[in-house]
């Protein structure tokens, strides 16, 4: 026997092998033949590397790994259990914390949360959190082990979902556990969000997004779907209708990029391309005109949306990709495990690269951009707030990269929200996302609530799975409180 275990047993002796074993992930396919389709590109553990690589954890009594987990998750005990064999158990801890755990193990950026936190990290490598939770529920299912939210005892109140992205989705399975009527409204035609238009099947297929909706309509969630809340559906209107709203529409404008220049002509919205090449590998008939094949692609930006759009386009077949960025490559924003996916699929990188002008050709269509040098230095510009370094451009620097699609990847705003609902007193923040009260996830309007990117910018699925739990939470209160009051003016 060894240490005690946050589980307040002893650590069993299946644990703390990572100093003899080495870590692994889950194998991933050969990028030659990943380029070829939109499949995922890991498989899942076996059962015994998973045990193997869960049993590398110390148990450490403080876990930092926890505290690098947006939803606090229990992982040491997940993780002895799991070493154990123990598989059902780990089930129940994993997913009293995450409604999605299945989802947060494929696409979290690990690396920067719960692996980037994990102590051991420092001499012998991380374990592989994210992998073992998600060989964790991809086994639940298998098992039967996930249930519908199907309630024990229904109750009166209704709360309406504006967004069926993670924050909405997360809200309605925690309010639906509790008997709440819920009805979820998009804009769009499939439930998601960005998880189903934006996230492109590499990283996520469309079908574990889809088994999730399947059980939240088993368990009595309602879904409107094609409704635009603003215009098929008037704001005040949804209001009447439900005792509650919760806003989780998420943040879709895309930045610009002053380049001098006609945006029309060869230029591409980096969401406005997921959206149509993530549609063309759902099925439906896209417009031929955003695909790339056969031409030479730049995309611009260092994030996880220009590391989704240079491997889209290499899967499109684009003659090449480059993606330019103004930092270096350890300064990117993006997931380094996705840097050098993209790279081991043949993307080509212009680090401390910074996009000036473009050049068209005689027909008035795009036919390269045009770059400057940057650099960085301890003396060259003060961090920004996210503690990265400020680039200053090197004089005399430019050239020319041959390009007959951009694609801007430079981040998303807020929609403004109070026009969007026809709600003047709907108040916001500086930064033009919603704002609440934390403690209570109120906006200022009475009775509607808020959560994931519209409040927060645009930031991680797991953060708007956070948000939709804390919102649940308090929308119940909310609701409990008042109950006596709505049961009232229901029967008057
Ligand atoms: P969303 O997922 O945006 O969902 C909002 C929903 O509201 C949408 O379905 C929208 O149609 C609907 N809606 C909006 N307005 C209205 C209206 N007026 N009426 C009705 N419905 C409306 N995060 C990660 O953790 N890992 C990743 O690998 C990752 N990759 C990403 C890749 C891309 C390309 C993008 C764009 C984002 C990525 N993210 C990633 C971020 C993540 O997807 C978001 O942070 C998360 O989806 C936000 O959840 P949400 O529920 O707040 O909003
Ligand atoms: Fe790590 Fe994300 Fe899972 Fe938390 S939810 S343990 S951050 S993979
Ligand atoms: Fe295990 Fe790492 Fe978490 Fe420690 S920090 S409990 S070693 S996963």
């Amino acid at each position: 026997m060894q240490s005690t275990g946050a589980l307040g047993k002893m650590t069993s002796k299946a644990m703390l092998q990572f100093v003899t074993r080495a870590k692994e992930m889950p194998k991933k396919r050969g990028a030659k033949q990943r380029k070829q389709d939109f499949d995922e590109i890991y498989t899942d553990f076996i059962a015994e590397k998973a045990s193997e690589q869960a049993g590398r954890c110390s148990q450490c009594g403080v876990p930092f790994c926890q505290t690098g987990c947006p939803l606090g998750n229990n992982i040491p005990d997940w993780l002895m259990l799991t070493a154990e064999g123990r598989l059902e158990e780990a089930y129940d801890i994993a997913s009293a914390t995450n409604n999605f755990p299945e989802i947060c193990g494929r696409i979290c950026p690990q690396d920067r949360l719960c692996e980037g936190d994990c102590v051991i990290e420092k001499g012998f490598e991380s374990v592989t959190i994210g992998a073992v939770e998600r060989y964790i529920t991809e086994t639940a299912f298998t098992e039967g082990w996930v249930q519908a939210p199907t309630p024990t005892t229904e109750r009166p109140e209704s709360i309406g979902i504006i967004g069926a992205g993670p924050a909405g989705l997360a809200a309605a399975e925690q309010l639906r556990r509790q008997g709440f009527q819920v009805v979820v409204y998009d804009r769009y035609d499939r439930v998601g969000g960005l998880m189903i238009y934006g996230i492109p099947g590499f990283k996520l297929e469309k079908e574990v997004v889809a088994r999730r909706e399947a059980l939240l309509r088993a368990g009595g969630v309602e879904f409107v779907l094609n409704c635009a809340i603003g215009t098929d559906m008037r704001f005040q209107e949804l209001r009447e209708k439900h005792d509650a709203v919760l806003i989780a529409t998420g943040v879709y404008q895309a930045r610009a990029l002053d380049l001098g220049v006609r945006y029309e002509v060869g230029f591409v919205a980096a969401l406005d391309y997921l959206i149509t090449a993530n549609r063309a590998d759902l099925g439906d008939k896209t417009d031929d005109a955003l695909a790339v094949a056969g031409k030479d692609v730049v995309v611009i930006g260092g994030g996880d949306t220009a590391m989704d759009c240079v491997r889209t386009a290499i899967r499109q077949d684009a003659k090449s990709v480059t993606c330019v960025y103004r930092r270096d490559r350890a300064n990117m924003p993006g997931s380094a495990r996705e840097v050098e996916n993209a790279m081991e699929e043949g993307v080509r990188f212009e680090w401390l690269s910074q996009p000036v002008g473009v050049k068209e050709n005689k027909k008035g269509q795009i036919s390269g951009v045009i770059c400057q040098r940057m650099r960085l230095g301890a003396r060259l510009g003060a961090p920004d707030p996210n503690g990265r370094q400020s680039p200053q451009a090197i004089d005399g620097s430019e050239y020319t990269l041959k390009a007959d699609s951009v694609i801007l990847a430079l981040g998303f705003e807020p929609e403004n929200m109070p026009t969007m609902f026809d709600a003047p007193s709907l108040q916001l923040s500086p930064r033009g996302t919603i704002d609440i009260d934390w403690k209570t996830m109120m906006t200022s309007l009475d009775g509607v609530f808020a959560a994931g990117d519209i409040v927060r910018g645009a930031s991680l699925v797991v953060w708007g799975i956070r948000d939709g739990r804390d919102a649940a939470t308090a929308i119940a209160a909310w609701l409990n409180q008042n109950a006596p009051k709505i049961i009232k003016q229901a029967a008057s």
